[in-house]
């Protein structure tokens, strides 16, 4: 007689298994824990119609959904955060349900999402709307060339979600109580004045379409822009920037006409040898679920490549397990960490910035945890235009008052840049010394001439 063993499914084992638990994808019917949602059926939920016409944009309509779970104090202090955030409030029901309100004030997604009054910290003296000079280096609007051979380009300031985290909070969503906006939607005509530039311009290989989100384009705008710039003969690769994959996964697996435009333009480019892929941006292990693991099964047997770009945030990702968790995940989904940006010195993101020691640190814990190739490269975009470097990479770290100075050789020669660490995290004195003008001007002076020295 053949003896049988009980062979446990892979999903079984998973569960079992801590050192598994990037495997497991979370499933079940979390939206009907809101209770204006408590009767909408998955079918209905997986409609990327209704994660639209349900998304959340004003704060009547969280007290309207979550009912009891809404207490006043987290309402008024919802209200009050209002009145500070440079972002406008969009959140779609997916990522809406996905917060644990009976700890609202912990959750990383309502941090992101739906700021608190009583979150913000007074802005740093060294803060700049514009902090990346993306304005400063653009030679034709929506267009930001600052690499020789890469632009950025901006068809839309609108996304199907509003960052309180948001590096273009300047331009992105809309006014706000606290700040006025020239955001815009889709525009063919400046598009297209944007094309001609890059036709004049032949050392331009490679093309950022960001914004805003490419979500937001309807599926001829997403087909219009990537088949006008792969027929440019010198441009050779195409990203297409969403966070969408992360927010509204529901985009990917049930709008079909958007999701048939963007393999079109991926078989375009193909045709011609040049490379579409897709940039996203997933934050903490908390957005990725079941429907993120479809959307990218999706993506994957197109033959898409996609990459995560995620920012550090205090309080969101800037534990180790959580990162470390966070690039397992993302990895097994197919998606390559590509980067974790040290957070952008924007107005309104004090309490999320963390210091540049902390950003070092998490790159060492999260090394060797997984292949190198599926590591994020961590990486501080220098204030003022200098590009992405390495965490580590800097001139000089004066720890003690936050002030690290960097070069970018290629990029703006000759220049230095410096990047400085919350003020809430240093010592007593430091602090002090930065509420003195002067004193802050000469700490800055010290620092660059010690890294030039
Ligand atoms: S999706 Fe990107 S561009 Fe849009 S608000 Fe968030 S961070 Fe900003």
């Amino acid at each position: 007689m053949v003896e049988t063993h009980k062979v446990e499914s892979i999903n079984e084992l998973n569960k079992k298994l801590p050192e598994l638990e990037h495997r497991n994808f979370r499933d079940d019917d979390f939206w009907k824990s809101i209770p204006a949602w408590s009767q909408v059926t998955r079918e209905e939920f997986g409609d990327h119609l209704w994660q639209q016409k349900n998304s959340i944009r004003k704060i009547d309509q969280v007290k309207k959904v979550l009912g009891d779970l809404a207490t006043p104090e987290l309402m008024a202090d919802m209200e009050d955060g209002q009145r500070k955030t440079p972002m406008n409030i969009r959140i779609t029901p997916y990522i809406f349900s996905l917060i644990d309100w009976k700890n609202a004030w912990d959750d990383p997604l309502r941090k992101q999402f739906l700021p608190l009054g009583s979150q913000f910290l007074p802005e740093h003296p060294q803060h700049m709307s514009d902090s990346l000079s993306e304005d400063e280096d653009s030679p034709v609007s929506m267009l930001t060339h600052r690499y020789p051979d890469k632009v950025l380009f901006l068809p839309t300031t609108l996304c199907p979600v509003y960052c309180s985290y948001c590096t273009r909070s300047r331009i992105i969503g809309g006014s706000t109580e606290s700040v006025d906006k020239s955001s815009y939607g889709a525009n063919q005509k400046k598009w297209d004045e944007v094309f001609d530039y890059l036709r004049k311009s032949p050392l331009v290989e490679d093309v950022v379409i960001s914004g805003g989100d490419s979500f937001m384009l309807t599926a001829a705008q997403l087909k219009y822009i990537g088949e006008s710039l792969l027929k440019i003969p010198h441009i050779r690769r195409i990203r297409y920037a969403t966070k969408g994959i992360a927010i509204f996964p529901m985009k990917i697996t049930s709008d079909n006409a958007w999701f048939e435009a963007l393999k079109d333009v991926h078989k375009y480019g193909l045709s011609l040898g040049k490379q579409v892929v897709v940039h996203t941006h997933f934050s903490c292990p908390k957005e990725i679920t079941h429907w993120s693991q479809l959307a990218m099964e999706k993506l994957f047997r197109a033959g898409i490549i996609v990459r995560n770009q995620a920012v550090l945030q205090h309080g969101v990702n800037n534990d180790v397990s959580d990162m470390v968790l966070l690039t397992r995940q993302v990895g097994y989904l197919n998606i390559q960490p590509y980067y974790v940006y040290m957070h952008d010195m924007v107005p309104g993101c004090e309490h999320f910035r963390t210091t540049l020691r902390e950003g070092i640190e998490l790159e060492k814990a999260v090394r060797g945890t997984t292949a190198g190739f599926h590591t994020p490269t961590f990486v501080c975009d220098l204030p003022g235009g200098g590009g992405k470097r390495h965490v580590a990479s800097y001139e000089y770290y004066d720890e003690e008052n936050g002030i690290s100075v960097w070069k970018a050789p290629y990029v703006k020669p000759g220049e230095v840049f410096t990047y400085v660490d919350p003020i809430h995290r240093l010592s007593p004195e430091a602090q002090k010394r930065w509420q003195d003008p002067e004193t802050a001007k000469k700490m800055i002076a010290d620092a660059i001439a010690k890294a030039k020295d």
